[in-house]
């Protein structure tokens, strides 16, 4: 079904609310403007039931993207608007605008007529200093005309505030900083629970600026996934840890070292080469690390990720934990023959465990059924003593958070095991 064309008055009063909820909650907004060029061009050639039946597909299309009614517009004849609310940060704004043309770019079918779509998109994220609808839908239309202008399928329009600065120009940056060898690991120590001493820590990439200011991982780790540099960013952890688990060994050779991995690099071919080459390489023993994937990439395709996994537990020996359990959508059959040997309930569970007995019973439940089928727990975003003490009580294995201790640098870290040697934690 074609919708009908609303007046920008109509968009205008739809994004009023959504700009208030993203000052309220210090959250990113975006407005993607969607224009199909040569439209006109396909009404001539196939007529205008065509061309009415496929502006109906490309809204099902995007409205499979918004998933929110209030949130698609059709704006002009082949004209759509896309309201992205609540967003983690801005660089989902710009995943989007590549979901919407891959979506779009497809050809289609339509009564026998292979028809190619040439969609432009002009993309503006909310700007704090200028708090008003009129605003974002302007910066949207100068972007649009800008990619008109420039032939580009997109372009987007940033806030002048240094986060939103930062994301310009970031594939260059990314180079630059893997030729410079600018990025760092910091580690998060992680508490034995029944023993109090240190089990190990996570190891957590950092990335500081010239200017000082550090960008987030959350930020850029999405943004490498989506280029594909994100290939050569694990190579570089891998190598960092092992040689940094083959330091430790000397003093701590129990300590166990763990490795966050993006999807993409956990499915990419050279992963299983790449870990044990770095081993090979550093002398790592790889019964001390632990490869960290989310449930939700775990849960991917289950039967690539076995296979993975068989082969990197069975054939070089590293461990496997489910990271941020209980966002994904595990369901309990998996739970039989799971290719892991850990598991991390996730912090926003973990975190209220003391004040809300659902998130108690969520937690207590978790242990209970992972440490049944042969896994270890641990608990991240362990903020306080009182919430170590009732994960201890509910003998979960593992605890990491704010509470033991932050993510360290090098130094600060051989500091704090050297503080907790022989001496018990609280
Ligand atoms: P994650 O793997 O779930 O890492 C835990 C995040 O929670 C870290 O944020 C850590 O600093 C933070 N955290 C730890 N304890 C607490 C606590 O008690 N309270 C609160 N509120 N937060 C806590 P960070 O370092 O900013 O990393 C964010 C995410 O970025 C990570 O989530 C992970 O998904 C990704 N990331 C970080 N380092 C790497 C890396 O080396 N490789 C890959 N692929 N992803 C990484
Ligand atoms: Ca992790
Ligand atoms: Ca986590």
């Amino acid at each position: 079904m074609l919708p009908t064309i609303q007046s920008r008055k109509r968009l205008l009063d739809l994004l009023a609310p959504h700009i208030q909820q993203a000052q309220q909650h210090k959250r990113d907004l975006g407005l993607i403007l969607v224009d199909l060029k040569r439209f006109a061009d396909i009404n001539a050639q196939h007529g205008y039931q065509v061309g009415d039946q496929l502006l109906g597909n490309v809204f099902a299309q995007l409205m499979e993207i918004v998933k929110n009614e209030q949130c698609l517009l059709r704006t002009g004849s082949n004209e759509f608007a896309l309201i992205l609310p609540l967003l983690p940060n801005s660089f989902v704004c710009h995943l989007a605008a590549q979901k919407v043309l891959d979506s779009l770019n497809l050809p289609v079918e339509i009564k026998h007529h292979q028809v190619v779509l040439h969609p432009v998109l002009g993309v503006a994220l909310f700007d704090q200093n200028r708090p008003d609808p009129q605003s974002l839908c302007l910066d949207a239309e100068a972007a649009l005309q800008q990619a008109r202008l420039q032939a580009k399928e997109y372009c987007l329009y940033y806030p002048k505030d240094s986060e939103h600065q930062a994301l310009l120009g970031m594939e260059e940056k990314i180079d630059q900083a893997l030729a410079d060898d600018a990025f760092e690991l910091y580690f998060q120590p992680k508490l034995d629970l029944a023993s109090r001493q240190p089990y190990g820590a996570e190891s957590l990439i950092r990335w500081k600026q010239k200017n000082d200011q550090y960008i987030s991982p959350e930020l850029f780790i999405p943004f490498a996934e989506h280029t594909g540099q994100i290939i050569p960013i694990s190579k570089w952890i891998i190598q960092n840890a092992m040689r940094k688990q083959c330091e430790l060994q000397k003093c701590w050779p129990n300590l166990n070292l763990a490795i966050n991995l993006s999807g993409l690099s956990f499915k990419s071919s050279s992963l299983a080469d790449d870990i044990a080459h770095a081993i090979k390489i550093w002398g790592a023993n790889p019964s001390c690390i632990t490869l960290e994937i989310t449930e939700s990439a775990f849960m991917e395709d289950l039967q690539v990720t076995r296979e993975i996994c068989n082969e990197l537990r069975e054939k070089i020996g590293v461990k496997i934990s489910i990271d941020d359990f209980g966002t994904g959508f595990s369901s309990l059959e998996y739970f039989k023959s799971i290719p892991a040997d850990e598991l991390k309930i996730d912090q926003s569970f973990v975190k209220n465990i003391l004040t809300d007995p659902k998130d108690r019973h969520i937690v207590d439940m978790v242990i209970q059924l992972a440490q049944g089928v042969g896994l270890k727990v641990v608990a991240e975003g362990v903020e306080d003593l009182d919430t170590l003490r009732m994960l201890t009580e509910m003998h979960c294995d593992i605890a990491q958070g704010y509470g033991i201790a932050r993510p360290i640098d090098n130094e600060h870290f051989s500091a704090w095991l050297d503080h907790h040697r022989d001496a018990q934690m609280i």
